[in-house]
């Protein structure tokens, strides 16, 4: 473990896994392209999906002396967003951020076996086990239904990167469309590598031409405060409701889930049973746990489970993308 982040040294190789600052001697593995696991400079090989490539891109974040892959390492599929990856390298699985569930257009990952576990644990508390998709689906539409009836125009708001699509292609089939200019980019980006997404108008579009007005709609966009002037514009003009799609929203003590009049509990993430599944199917001997509840996740893993476990880094609540 870094100041840089975590550094494995394999034979004559330094690799290292999301670093701040990419490594100007080593191979930098970059997992996918939120925010917090992108390096802030270019420096050394860069180890990463295209799909990461070109959403980090977007985002403004070139990458130099790219590569999309490497002999003796395996980029796995991790389920999270568009284009994450794992790495696994000598018998060492990483995982980046990682979701095992299938939602909409990602399919959950499958775990291969290793010696060694480095998971992220956001939700490593038993009290983070999320509602089935059909469930969480089957309680959004009847909530849009109810408030169509009274014709009130709802705004669904998840990360504008990975929650913002999904949501998209689940609920999309409300009409009519409308997209935050932002997510209406990132969107148009997934459809280019092929993702099915219903087309929606842009916000700005849809203001300056008068389709507001004419209600009930259904708009994604990023998750917001409520005291952001865009959200308090479309409450006052349009008498919105907004709902929130994030895992946080199924803690009573987080207040991260509950900045939106609805909340539901639909993460990108391993919820904490999930996160205990996949370190059985890994059948690794070692779990290094890394962002979110790292202590209290490899004491579970030790007391409950009897794996060796221990955390890799302070405890950082910061990262909940
Ligand atoms: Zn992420
Ligand atoms: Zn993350």
């Amino acid at each position: 473990m870094t100041k840089n982040g975590i550094l494995c040294e394999v034979d004559d190789r330094r690799v290292c896994l999301d670093p701040k600052n990419a490594d100007a001697a080593g191979i930098n593995f970059v997992s996918h392209a939120h925010a917090d696991h992108l390096p802030s400079k270019n420096g050394g090989t860069i180890l990463a999906s295209i799909e990461t490539s070109e959403i980090a891109n977007l985002r403004g974040f070139k990458m130099e002396n790219h590569i999309e892959s490497l002999d003796d390492f395996s980029l796995i599929d991790t389920g999270h967003i568009l284009g994450a990856k794992g790495l696994l390298f000598d018998d060492i699985f990483y995982t980046g951020d990682i979701c095992t569930r299938n939602r909409g257009f990602l399919q959950g990952a499958k775990i291969p076996k290793c010696k060694t576990l480095i998971t992220e644990c956001t939700f490593g508390l038993p009290e983070f086990v999320f509602p089935k998709m059909d469930e969480i689906q089957k309680q959004v539409n009847e909530l849009i239904s109810e408030l169509y009836g009274k014709g009130i125009p709802v705004i669904l708001m998840g990360y504008q990167l990975g929650k913002a699509q999904t949501i998209t292609q689940l609920f999309g089939h409300w009409g009519p469309l409308y997209l935050h200019d932002s997510v209406k980019e990132m969107n148009n980006l997934h459809q280019k590598f092929g993702v099915q997404l219903k087309d929606g108008i842009g916000h700005s579009d849809a203001q300056k031409n008068g389709l507001l007005d004419k209600k009930p709609w259904i708009m994604v966009a990023p998750m917001m405060s409520s005291k952001s002037k865009f959200i308090q514009d479309m409450k006052s003009k349009y008498g919105a409701v907004t709902i929130g799609f994030s895992g946080w929203a199924q803690s009573t003590k987080f207040s991260f889930g509950r900045r939106t009049d609805y909340s539901i509990p639909m993460s990108d993430h391993c919820d904490f049973d999930e996160l205990v599944d996949m370190v059985i199917q890994s059948g690794a001997e070692q779990v290094y746990t890394i962002h979110g509840f790292v202590e209290e996740f490899a004491e579970h893993l030790k007391k409950k489970l009897g794996i060796r476990a221990q955390p890799l880094l302070e405890n950082s609540l910061d990262d909940f993308t």
